[in-house]
């Protein structure tokens, strides 16, 4: 049974989280509910260094973004909601989902993270939405899910997925934005695992269970 401090502790670490993500005070103070004058105490000593400016508000916003925009947003909140599927919590779903796109996608990252709040507050209808106005819904002909008006019959018109696909051989930004990526060259990964496997056996004593018996394709190269 978690204490009161390992809840605080649990509270903080995740306000923590959300400064570092780019978090504005509202966002933190919605999300963990801690007093938005401890959380510019906790995090923001330079005053400078507060995120200003309008909050989002993604429900106009989303259905005249360009298409980036759209997948990009899509993007996080699928993975935010099958994290809250997965049983976490919304504010470390939210975290998660963040981190993840961050990794996936090629930056510059067109979704803050006020923005991934913003449109996971209006798809589940919390924290700053009183009622859900987005779902994440399924591409019948892409199988991608992404994100659209509450209601909306996905089809492959309303799929930026399906767009993004067609527009990718004409439009360069949609190119620069999902790179191809060359397939790795298999004799590099071999050097690395032998060089791995070298390194090991010299460093362990004799009793690692890694041998130096040479990996098969090494004996053509030296
Ligand atoms: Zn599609």
């Amino acid at each position: 049974m978690p204490t009161r401090a390992d809840r605080h502790l649990r509270t903080v670490r995740l306000a923590k989280d959300c400064a570092e993500l780019g978090a504005r005070v509202r966002t933190i103070h919605s999300i963990t509910g801690l007093p938005s004058r401890e959380i510019q105490r906790m995090f923001f000593n330079d005053p400078q260094s507060i995120p200003r400016g309008r909050p989002p508000d993604s429900p106009e916003w989303y259905h005249s973004a360009n298409l980036l925009f759209r997948t990009d947003a899509s993007i996080v909140v699928a993975i935010y909601r099958r994290l809250r599927h997965a049983g976490f919590s919304p504010g470390e779903a939210l975290v998660g989902a963040y981190r993840h796109y961050r990794v996936v996608c090629q930056a510059p990252h067109r979704i803050s993270f006020d923005r991934a709040f913003d449109l996971a507050s209006h798809t589940d209808g919390i924290w700053i939405a009183k009622s859900p106005s987005f779902a994440i819904v399924t591409c019948p002909s892409c199988a991608s899910e992404f994100l659209a008006a509450l209601g909306t019959v996905p089809t492959a018109d309303t799929c930026p997925f399906c767009k993004l696909v067609q527009r990718y051989g004409t439009d360069p930004r949609v190119q620069t934005s999902f790179p191809t990526h060359p397939l790795p060259d298999p004799t590099a990964f071999q050097q690395g695992m032998s060089m791995l496997l070298w390194k090991n056996t010299g460093e362990a004593d004799g009793d690692s269970l890694v041998t130096s018996t040479p990996i098969p394709g090494d004996a053509k190269e030296t």
